[in-house]
């Protein structure tokens, strides 16, 4: 449980939560892998920390066969498309890489005798009858639908990481996420916040799907990257909900991004996504428990330092480099 873990390999690493890992895990003295196919990773994510004596990059597919040289202490499998809009732009990319991909990832720490963190995801309990979600609840998941593609997805990776742990004795962890925002989310993923925030900061209408009384429960990155080290860094298998249990209307969303751009968008509603979940919230019982954490930004204040985030990197898509 102490076990220091020192050479760590982070799967997607440039992309959102991957980059932010990567860089705290440099921060706490760590040698950092990183492996992406950039398929919806970005190389500006981890550009910063190229340099850096402790971290190296490769271009890599992690569906197929992944190789390390020298010892290895711990696996964070985090590769994968995560944006309801890659669902059905990547949806055979995501099938694989959560299930091809995670088979390499587990194969690999069972070689190396690593330590393994999956993500995973609040998508397991699909469109959920019971709110907030604990992780003994079971889901209600289509599993042909379009989201299905990522929600199945995650579904196998836990399953075979379970596998692996009872049957090869690999030792995993499985952090399921709930929905996250801050600095390095994709500028145009076709996600609600990246969305609200193009739009607002550009005077376009802010798109609300439904009538937004769908509710969504938002983490601010930082808290969450330290949620998944500590889980990392515990004792404790199986799945466990990282997220900010501050639940609020897309509506609601849609107008405090509206009052921190101090923006001049109006809002218009569109149809609501097939299967998009009614309510999510996280039960974050366990964690507070287990690993004394909870969130401690609040989301306005996390919101503020996404948008300064988006306006510069908006100013900087318009440049031509
Ligand atoms: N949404 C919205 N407008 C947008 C994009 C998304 O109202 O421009 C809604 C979407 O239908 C969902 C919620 O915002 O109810 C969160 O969507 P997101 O794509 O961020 O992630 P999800 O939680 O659905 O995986």
């Amino acid at each position: 449980m102490t076990r220091p873990l020192r050479r760590i390999l982070v799967t997607g690493g440039a992309g959102f939560l991957g980059s932010h890992l990567c860089e705290r895990l440099l921060a706490e003295d760590c040698e950092v892998l990183c492996f992406d196919n950039l398929l919806t990773g970005k190389m500006d994510n981890v550009e910063p920390l190229l340099g850096h004596p402790r971290f190296s990059f490769e271009h890599y597919d992690v569906t197929n066969f992944l190789y390390v040289a020298g010892p290895l202490d711990a696996v964070l499998h985090f590769a994968s498309p995560a944006s309801p809009a890659d669902f059905e732009r990547l949806p055979i990319q995501i099938l694989k890489v959560g299930s091809l991909g995670t088979h390499k990832a587990l194969g690999l720490a069972k070689a190396k005798g690593a330590r393994l963190l999956l993500a995973s995801t609040s998508e397991c309990y699909g469109d959920p009858e019971v709110n907030p979600q604990p992780e003994t609840y079971w889901g209600r998941v289509n599993p042909i639908g379009i989201r299905g593609v990522y929600d199945e997805a995650k579904r196998f990776a836990e399953a075979m990481t379970m596998a692996y742990h009872r049957h090869h004795g690999v030792d995993v962890r499985i952090v399921r996420i709930f929905n996250t925002f801050g600095p390095r989310m994709q500028l145009h993923d076709g996600r609600a916040i990246p969305n609200f925030m193009t739009q607002a900061i550009r005077g376009e209408p802010i798109t609300v799907f439904g009538d937004g009384g769908q509710t969504r429960s938002f983490c601010y990155v930082d808290d969450l990257i330290e949620g998944i080290l500590r889980l990392l860094r515990s004792g404790y298998v199986g799945p466990m909900n990282i997220g900010n249990p501050r639940e609020m209307t897309l509506l609601e969303m849609a107008k405090a991004i509206i009052q921190i751009a101090d923006s001049p968008s109006e809002i218009v509603f569109r149809g609501l996504p097939p299967d998009d979940p009614k309510v999510r919230r996280p039960d974050i019982s366990l964690a507070r428990k287990v690993l004394d954490w909870e969130p401690k930004v609040p989301v306005e204040d996390g919101l503020r330092r996404t948008y300064e985030w988006f306006r510069d990197a908006l100013d900087k898509e318009q440049v031509p480099r």
